[in-house]
């Protein structure tokens, strides 16, 4: 679950733990379904904005190819079972398409078509020479074997083996698939090719030409973003951060924000959350989150709801948990001056407008947490040459990707006067614009 684990922990919590990791895919997935509302709603505004013409929104709001294949597999018991897979390769103008794959026995072609558009528009936010795409498989993984697991995914990749390809389209993990099935995709592609192709899928272990820092990137890019706010908000180290989730990017977070000297006062998880005005300790956060599967009741801290964590008196909120979160009941109270979205749309439209008008800048997550996007492009990057950098490397490039992204994206929202939502998704839509009207398509 974490790259950073050192204690080791005991069989309950192991299995405390496993429950959450599952919960945790389950509500991610029904999480993008809000969030592809919200993006929904902000780009018909942002077509208005941008006074686009009718040919520039039917380029826009069309996929160049979404597909669904049905495939058999042959199950433990001997029985065939047919499955359901889909994928939609959403705009390819800027450089081939990337974007998760999925299983999920409610997936559905309309949802990943969102989903692959919101990748589209990250990449280009983001200004990454790829277009956005997603995918997978009709399919509850915890109904499966591993052995059907392995099979369902091969099967999968055999039925789009034509269309993805390290300059066509190239997969990443998504909720429930994990770096073990990205190599089950790496070998069967490999297989039908018959050469070696690293470059077709990215999430890959470091053995295989994964990247050094991924499986904390998100986290990273969202540290960086934050301390180029701060700069534009005038806050320095003394700000008090508080951090609503504790799992995979949550916890990374706090202790990225703990190794460079943040104070962070406040953190929680499903079960609640915990105060501590003065700062709490990062590794005994972990530690007990270790121990008891949980960071409440860390002794020497006030229990606090995660309602109460979101109001707090703090400088910097870091939502990393739902979506909703921060909604029109609660934006009136928020305490914080800045919010970075580690989260996926955890801030609503009403939110987003009160926030606005009471000068809460909030780094919308289509940049704030945009970081492993960009470190599985810099995964492409290493499995095309053939040269593989050192942490250093990876950890530059991401800064500086984070940070001018960061800086063009907020040129545009000093300009318009508009949130950094519109901002960024508004950036995104004139490069993919651009990039088609360079082609002659437009
Ligand atoms: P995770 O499942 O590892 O962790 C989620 C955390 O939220 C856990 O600590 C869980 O206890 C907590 N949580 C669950 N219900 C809660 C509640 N009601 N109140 C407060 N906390 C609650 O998930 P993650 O990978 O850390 O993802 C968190 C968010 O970041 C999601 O919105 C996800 O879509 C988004 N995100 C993740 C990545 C990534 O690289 N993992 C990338 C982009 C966006």
């Amino acid at each position: 679950m974490n790259n950073n684990e050192t204690v080791p922990m005991s069989s309950d919590a192991r299995f405390m733990v496993d429950q959450m990791i599952l919960q945790g895919h389950e509500r991610i997935h029904s999480d993008d379904q809000n969030l592809c509302k919200l993006f929904m709603s902000e780009l018909t505004n942002i077509y208005q904005d941008q006074n686009l013409s009718s040919e520039e929104m039917d380029l826009l709001d069309m996929p160049r190819r979404s597909f669904t294949v049905h495939f058999p597999v042959r199950m433990d018991s001997g029985i065939t079972r047919m499955f359901v897979g889909h994928r939609v390769q959403y705009n390819d103008a800027r450089g081939p398409t990337k974007g998760g794959t999925r299983f999920h026995p409610e997936l559905t072609l309309d949802h990943v078509k969102d989903l692959a558009f919101l990748m589209a528009l990250k990449c280009a936010a983001v200004n990454i020479p790829l277009g956005g795409a997603k995918g997978g498989v009709v399919a509850n993984p915890k109904e499966l074997s591993k052995n059907e697991l392995e099979e369902m995914t091969r099967a999968y990749v055999r039925a789009i083996s034509d269309f993805i390809g390290p300059q066509k389209d190239i997969p990443a993990p998504d909720v429930y698939t994990d770096e073990q099935i990205m190599v089950w995709i790496l070998d069967e592609y490999e297989r039908i090719k018959g050469e070696h192709t690293p470059a077709v899928v990215t999430g890959k272990p470091i053995e295989l030409g994964g990247s050094l820092v991924r499986k904390y990137s998100t986290s990273l890019g969202g540290f960086y973003v934050m301390e180029e706010a701060m700069v534009k908000l005038g806050l320095d180290k003394s700000a008090s951060i508080a951090i609503q989730g504790f799992g995979n990017v949550g916890e990374n977070a706090a202790r990225i924000l703990a190794d460079n000297g943040y104070k962070i006062i406040a953190v929680s998880d499903s079960r609640g959350g915990i105060l501590n005005p003065n700062g709490l300790d990062f590794p005994s956060v972990k530690a007990h989150k270790v121990t008891t599967g949980s960071v409440v009741d860390l002794p020497g801290c006030t229990s606090i709801t995660n309602e109460e964590l979101m109001v707090c008196d703090c400088d910097i909120l870091i939502p990393a948990a739902l979506s909703n979160q921060l909604n029109k009941d609660n934006a009136d109270h928020v305490m914080a001056s800045l919010i970075i979205e580690l989260a996926n749309a955890p801030t609503t439209t009403k939110a987003d407008e009160i926030f606005f008008e009471r000068n809460i800048m909030v780094i919308p997550d289509i940049l704030a947490n945009a970081g492993g996007v960009v470190v599985s492009y810099f995964e492409w990057i290493q499995n095309l040459s053939n040269d593989y950098w050192k942490e250093k490397k990876v950890l530059d490039r991401l800064q500086w990707t984070m940070i001018s992204s960061f800086n063009d994206i907020f040129k545009l929202y000093q300009q318009n006067n508009n949130t950094m939502r519109r901002a960024a998704l508004g950036l995104a839509i004139k490069r993919i614009l651009h990039a088609e009207q360079l082609r002659g398509n437009l």
